[in-house]
């Protein structure tokens, strides 16, 4: 069994990036310059914008965090957008969600310049991607195929279920498991999916994008196969400092002796996915995807 290491694959990819930024800069370029707004204080988004920032500064990027008490009006919002829209030194726009209720997410994300989305999930992005156009992947769905492809996992003809259908994994994930070049066999489970398991069962790669600990367990999974871990949910702990501590969507501790591959959680596709937030940032300062 091998374990996918995000946490040192990441750290690779990081390295790449710096090193692609630094040779950008000798060459007269601008520094990569990522903006990211935040609305409230709520403590997983402070987390997530945090390393964020940070991550921006280890690969030598510029970041600008816009901060907004959850009064904010949708308005107010879209105007800030629109100003970074045509912000010419800033190269990539994430908005952390979730937002608050009375503000629309669907107008907020087709509000952002698709050729700033570094995040990939604006419709034109999502429909460049189910097209196999030049696009801005959503990171997760990046990561995965990062890690997929620096372990050398076979793809080529092999099954594929992915358990979650979100905009935002699931459903990319999908595609990108079918696109010419992966070209496995996909299946798309969702919580109305009917005999998950026996379809796990003749799975070569599980990727379990669901948020609900340790659902898959080893009566669910083939011997060798390959199984990818993007949940990740807080639960109490009293060992840990926080009070909290992570699990993923697979019963790790069971299922690992069967595998070929898998990803622990957390070290496993939690890293990479910040990492892919630089890698399509430094894609749009270098105008790879869209040419203006
Ligand atoms: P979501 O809640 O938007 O979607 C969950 C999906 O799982 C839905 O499509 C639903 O149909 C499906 N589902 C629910 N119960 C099911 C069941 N019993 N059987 C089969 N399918 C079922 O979730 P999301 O935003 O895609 O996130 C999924 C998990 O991944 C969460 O734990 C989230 O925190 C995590 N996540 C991790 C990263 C990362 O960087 N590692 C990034 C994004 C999301």
């Amino acid at each position: 069994m091998i374990r996918l290491d995000g946490k040192q694959t990441s750290a690779t990819l990081k390295r790449e990036i710096a090193e692609q930024v630094e040779q950008l800069v000798k060459a007269g370029g601008k520094q990569p310059h990522l903006a990211a707004i935040l609305v409230g204080n709520d403590g997983a988004s402070e987390t997530y914008v945090a390393s964020k920032v940070r991550a921006c500064k280890e690969v030598g990027f510029k970041s600008s965090l816009f901060r907004y008490e959850t009064t904010v009006t949708e308005a107010e919002l879209l105007s800030k957008i629109e100003d970074i829209n045509s912000d010419r030194d800033i190269d990539g726009l994430i908005v952390q969600l979730p937002l608050p209720k009375h503000i629309s997410e669907e107008k907020v994300t087709e509000k952002i310049d698709p050729s700033k989305d570094v995040d990939g999930f604006h419709p034109q992005n999502m429909g460049r991607l189910a097209l196999g156009s030049p696009c801005f992947v959503s990171a997760t769905p990046h990561g995965i195929m990062e890690l997929i492809a620096r372990y050398n996992i076979q793809t080529s003809g092999k099954k594929c279920v992915v358990i979650g259908r979100s905009n935002i994994v699931g459903r990319p994930m999908s595609i990108l498991m079918s696109q010419k070049g992966i070209d496995t066999t996909v299946t798309l489970c969702h919580s109305r999916t009917q005999d998950l398991k026996e379809i796990c069962l003749e799975a070569d790669i599980i990727i379990a994008a669901l948020g609900k600990v340790e659902f898959l367990k080893a009566d669910m999974v083939k011997e060798g196969a390959t199984v990818i871990d993007v949940g990740i949910t807080r639960v109490p702990s009293d060992k840990t400092k926080s009070g909290w501590k992570l699990l993923g969507d697979v019963d790790f501790e069971n299922v690992a002796p069967k595998c070929n591959f898998i990803t622990p959680v957390p070290g496993g596709v939690g890293p990479m996915t910040i990492a892919s937030l630089l890698f399509n940032t430094l894609k749009s300062a270098k105008k790879e995807v869209y040419n203006s």
